[in-house]
């Protein structure tokens, strides 16, 4: 089978794209994973995408966005891109079951948040463990909550927070956090946080919603439990780009590297969203990144 135009991924970027390519007539094949819809699958009440006034389910959202883009012909299949092989002239997705070819690609495979590995992290994920500040901050006014990470992610999810939880434990394994001075200085001198170095945690415990965290001093080897309402993760990221092999240029992290957000290291090849961008990870930027890289393969398309 050969397409116009194939979209890797059904996260906000892959099915924008998806509604912009349909829209353009590129009759847009989505590999969408057998696991469709991305990270917004995994979470509750989205409040910030403009448009629904009063919030809208992240799962509703995603299955609105696919019924969008079928309306204008876009096709979706639920496998899993294994590899990419492509030149400038020759495009190939691979799945476990089929092998598709295609003028131009979208990679819109998005990144999975990294996780502890810890025992209660998955049993109270939405239920009080989360990885996106921005999205649940507002469900722990006046709480008491913890960051973990020393990062810049860290830093800015736990300044944040204190504008609803009144109390903010940001843990850190280390005794000195990589993040940038200004954001590790803002952090330090906000009296609503408090860090707890050279801790780990190890169990996450709670029945319905999450009660408290075993750590660990690292220093101390003391065990202890402290009550939180929440725990937020901000370790960092782990974009999804096993299927890429050598064919498209990474960059240091690991993420697809582009000069622009739009463009990839092939000719015809193009990227949105969070497999791309370590910075924003928002649905509507996403859903934006989603977008230009229709617009450009579109008018790639063209030339060609
Ligand atoms: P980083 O990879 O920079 O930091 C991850 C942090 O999590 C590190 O402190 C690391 O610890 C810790 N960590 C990793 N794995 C574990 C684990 N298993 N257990 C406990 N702790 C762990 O990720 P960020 O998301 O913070 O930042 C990613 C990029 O985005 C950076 O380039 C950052 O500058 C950028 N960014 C910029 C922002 C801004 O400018 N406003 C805001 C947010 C991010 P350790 O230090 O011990 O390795």
């Amino acid at each position: 089978m050969k397409k116009k135009l194939i979209i890797i991924g059904s996260g906000p970027a892959g099915l924008t794209a998806a509604i912009y390519a349909a829209r353009a007539s590129l009759e847009p094949l989505v590999i969408a994973g057998s696991t469709w819809g991305g990270q917004l699958m995994n979470t509750t009440e989205i409040e910030n995408f403009p448009g629904f006034v009063e919030g809208i389910k992240g799962p509703e959202l995603m299955n609105n966005m696919i019924e969008q883009a079928k309306r204008f012909g876009a096709e979706f299949i639920f496998e899993n891109a294994t590899q990419v092989i492509a030149n400038k002239d020759k495009k190939t997705v691979k799945t476990y079951e089929n092998e598709y070819q295609a003028d131009s690609i979208i990679l819109a495979t998005g990144a999975t948040p990294r996780k502890l590995g810890i025992p209660g992290e998955d049993q109270f994920y939405g239920r009080g463990v989360s990885t996106c500040a921005t999205c649940d901050a507002a469900f722990f006014k006046e709480k008491t909550i913890a960051v973990v990470g020393g990062g810049d992610s860290a830093m800015e999810e736990s300044t944040f927070l204190t504008k609803f939880a009144s109390k903010v434990y940001l843990i850190h394994r280390k005794d000195e956090f990589r993040a940038s001075p200004i954001m590790v200085e803002r952090a330090l001198n906000n009296p609503r946080i408090e860090v707890l170095y050279n801790t780990e945690i190890k169990e996450v415990i709670g029945d319905i919603k999450v009660k408290a965290l075993k750590i660990f001093n690292n220093k101390t080897n003391e065990v202890s439990e402290l009550n939180v309402d929440g725990l937020f993760l901000a370790i960092g990221h782990i974009p999804v780009t096993d299927y890429v092999g050598e064919t498209i240029e990474l960059d240091e992290q690991g993420y697809i590297k582009s000069p622009d957000g739009v463009h990839t290291s092939i000719e015809g090849v193009f990227v949105a969203g969070d497999v791309e961008d370590h910075k924003y990870r928002q649905a509507i930027t996403a859903a934006g990144a989603g977008c230009k890289a229709a617009l450009e393969a579109q008018k790639w398309l063209e030339n060609k």
